[in-house]
């Protein structure tokens, strides 16, 4: 049962005719997972968690930086200063902001081989990612599994959403057949302002809600500029007849067995992640102490080896700072964690 007085939490969000109780009640069982915490994630998380989803799973393979504070808004200086992990940042906020919720934090990269654990019961799936590859993967997940998901992106003042409901809607790989080839720009070179963000995430979880309380949405793309000031609607696209994916059920991106390490949207960067083993990181930081500047904590250590700044996680997974060059990253990883 609902609580019946005026001042209940969700009261003005029930008192909206279309949404109603059942819609509050059906928002209150779902579960959402939502992949990246960066600008769009915290946004879509915090938003999420004030309506009362049921459960939200954040999974973000990243921590917390200075540079991230203007547009990432559910994080503070303390978290930057501590190195924290996204997810869990994010999360310890928001059992502040409602403790109904049941918010799991799961600090990892999505790939092919974690992708059904790490989705595994979500009714929804939102994007807060940076990179068509991870979009790609998502995509062919939601397909198979028969699950919507919102396609988002933004960088510059430019952002867009598109909902995608598989078997009703057209899927990602109907739009783009393969990735966008060539250099893309990136909230790295193009840099990315907060109100895009912000405004792409709120468009985002309207459909999110509409979709949790009602089953139906509007599967339009929508694209906004703040700078220009040009907001566009765009009708849903047509299914692809020929689509491998949402057609032809060929899941490519789901069986990439191996990936090569990526670079990161909004730094100088690689990610190695090529193995997935544990590492004790008290141990490491005692094996690195003598070469470098090393700070840990449970979740992460991260070691100055200059020029470079490399983080590690408990997985095995790392970061290595200050080189684009996937060989300069691979080479670091090998001489300090160990091949
Ligand atoms: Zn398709």
């Amino acid at each position: 049962m609902l609580p019946e007085t005026d001042d209940s939490r969700y009261s003005r969000q029930m008192r909206f005719g279309p949404l109603g109780e059942d819609g509050q009640r059906r928002i209150g069982a779902s579960r959402v997972a939502l992949a990246g915490c960066g600008a769009l994630g915290t946004a879509m998380a915090d938003l999420l968690v004030r309506a009362g989803v049921g459960h939200l799973r954040i999974i973000d393979r990243d921590f917390v930086e200075s540079s991230n504070l203007q547009r990432q808004v559910l994080f503070d200086e303390a978290d930057a200063r501590e190195g924290l992990p996204k997810a869990v940042a994010a999360a310890r906020r928001l059992a502040q902001v409602n403790s109904d919720v049941v918010v799991e934090a799961l600090v990892a990269d999505v790939n092919p081989s974690n992708i059904d654990e790490l989705f595994e019961g979500a009714s929804l799936i939102l994007d807060g990612t940076d990179n068509f590859e991870t979009r790609f993967l998502m995509n062919d997940y939601a397909v198979r599994e028969g699950r919507p998901w919102i396609y988002c992106a933004a960088v510059g003042s430019y952002g867009l959403k598109l909902p995608i409901v598989p078997g009703r809607t057209a899927c990602l790989r109907c739009l783009y057949p393969e990735a966008p080839g060539g250099a893309q720009p990136t909230c790295e070179t193009e840099g990315v302002l907060a109100p895009v963000t912000a405004s792409i995430a709120a468009l985002a979880v309207g459909d999110a809600l509409k979709l949790l309380a009602s089953g139906t949405v509007e599967a339009r793309l929508t694209t906004v500029d703040v700078w220009s000031g040009e907001i566009r609607q765009i009708d849903p696209p047509a299914r692809d007849a020929q689509c491998e994916c949402c057609v032809r059920r060929e899941f490519v991106h789901l069986s990439g067995a191996r990936r090569a390490p990526i670079s990161l949207c909004g730094r100088n960067a690689v990610q190695i992640h090529e193995r997935s083993r544990p590492l004790d990181l008290a141990d490491l930081a005692r094996r690195l102490a003598p070469f470098a500047t090393v700070r840990a904590n449970e979740f992460a250590l991260r070691a100055h080896i200059d020029p470079y700044e490399l983080t590690v996680f408990p997985d095995g997974r790392a970061i290595i700072k200050g080189t684009t060059d996937p060989g300069v990253a691979r080479s670091i990883y090998a001489r300090f964690v160990g091949a």
